[in-house]
């Protein structure tokens, strides 16, 4: 473009005056050029002097190569400086309350979060929000090409065990009735799977009301899919593929450290590293080796001491492992008799010490199924009314299953050797799931609660 004339938009990121020249570097998403205004254009070179950092321009100019002594090598950009021409002021801006020029990382959260859209200037978070954009495109291609299909499911929906709280939504038209946000797509995808859908994913957004516990978020993105007719290592070995090709791609620097992924028995994983999330990185202070694993072959339930009761260590709808030519009675007599030895057809995906995903075959048998909940101490009753709908579509014709959902924003965190989630999350919450931009939770207007039939009880 040397000796062409332009129009560039973007912010001043930053002015510095040298004698009588001023000189502005305009930002965009893309990067920064160096702009020059010289004091014999008087017109502009007065409108320019008026210039702030974080104010928004029009500029026209021409494109000039700096003179060899000039040239900044540590810019793209630094061979060439635009000659302003024309300049429109189209929005100027207040001082930041904090400098975008660094990491931010001596910048207090709170302050960031609250002014998020600024926070997302600086380079290293609008970075990670673009390889955020990055990868989930490379997984959508890659699956699509493997013959899985996107589908969108519920938002308002019923409960789905995964083992935490619900967040649930009051129904205005049925009073006293409520909706809970998914906890995953779980009982959605297995019955895409009766549904004849075949191949399954999507990226979904889960809600899971936790009490604070470290880099969690209430909602947060997974890369939820199901399959039909598979084995364990269909599964296993299109994840293993996928990361393989997504790493090549988008993070070439980076070395994996053992291909095909390493698969150790939750026994062996918890003998000989103590942790079923084992790190198996050569040197953990190198962010550019990634160790994945799979832990397979878990316990199918554990024994929760509080509530003296079985809990599902994946969640329930998980196939248990079979003996040797048993038969399904055989199985449910054995699990009956003792849950506790029971072992299930579940996985974990493991990358650098960090649990990333989990998955399992899953239970098509209704009867088996039934089973299971029994052993959770769920009632006859309740299970008719909280899974009737699963247990009926099983009724009708349902291929053997399973899948797998990996937790995105872990993943991309640790890809982008990011410190938590929140920092590859556009707009993320505090770890008391407080959105202190929107201010949210907030309370709403008496007429809204009036139209839900709800009173609250305020302490
Ligand atoms: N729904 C499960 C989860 O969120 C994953 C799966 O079993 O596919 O952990």
């Amino acid at each position: 473009h040397i000796n062409k004339e332009i129009t560039l938009y973007g912010w001043v990121d930053s002015r510095r005056d040298h004698g009588k020249i001023i000189f502005i570097d305009l930002r965009d998403r893309t990067g920064k050029v160096q702009v020059v205004f010289s004091p014999d254009k008087k017109k502009i070179y007065e409108l320019g002097n008026k210039l702030r950092t974080e104010w928004v321009v029009e500029i026209k100019g021409v494109v000039k190569a700096r003179p060899k002594s000039m040239e900044n090598p540590k810019m793209p950009t630094g061979k060439i400086e635009i000659e302003a021409r024309g300049l429109k002021i189209l929005s100027q801006a207040l001082t930041p309350p904090f400098d975008l020029s660094t990491d931010g990382k001596d910048v207090k959260e709170e302050v960031r979060l609250k002014y998020r859209y600024l926070d997302l200037r600086r380079e290293r978070l609008s970075k990670n929000i673009i390889y955020r954009h990055k990868i989930i495109k490379f997984i959508r291609d890659f699956l699509s090409a493997h013959g899985f299909v996107e589908v969108e499911t519920p938002i308002l929906t019923k409960s789905t065990p995964e083992g935490a709280r619900d967040y649930i939504v009051p129904s205005r038209l049925e009073p006293g009735k409520f909706y809970a946000l998914p906890q995953s797509p779980q009982q959605y995808k297995q019955l895409l799977m009766v549904a004849g859908l075949e191949r399954y994913f999507q990226i979904a957004r889960c809600f899971r009301d936790e009490d604070t516990r470290g880099d969690r978020q209430p909602e947060f993105t997974q890369l939820d899919l199901e399959m039909d007719f598979p084995t364990q290592e269909d599964i296993l070995g299109l994840i293993e593929n996928l990361f393989k090709r997504l790493i090549e791609k988008i993070y070439p620097e980076k070395k994996i450290k053992q291909y095909p992924f390493p698969r150790i028995s939750y026994e062996d994983a918890i003998e000989k590293y103590k942790s079923d999330k084992p790190d198996l990185r050569n040197d953990k202070n190198d962010p550019n080796e990634l160790a994945f694993a799979f832990v397979v072959g878990f316990p199918l339930f554990e024994f929760k001491k509080e509530e003296k009761k079985w809990g599902a260590v994946h969640h329930p709808f998980t196939r248990p492992k079979f003996e040797k030519d048993e038969t399904i009675e055989q199985l449910i007599e054995r699990i009956k008799k003792d849950p506790g030895k029971s072992f299930a057809d579940q996985y974990d995906f493991v990358l650098n010490g960090c649990e990333i995903g989990g998955g399992s075959l899953r239970i098509y048998e209704p009867k088996l199924l039934e089973t299971i909940f029994e052993i959770l101490g769920h009632k006859k009753e309740d299970i008719a009314e909280k899974f009737g709908h699963l247990l009926k579509a099983f009724k009708y014709g349902v291929p053997p299953h399973g899948g797998i959902a990996l937790g995105l924003d872990r993943i991309i965190m640790i890809l982008q050797d990011e410190p938590s989630i929140r920092e590859v999350i556009a707009f993320p919450k505090t770890g008391d799931g407080k959105d202190l931009m929107m201010n949210a939770p907030a309370e709403v207007d008496e007429k809204q609660l009036k139209d839900l039939h709800i009173k609250t009880l305020k302490s």
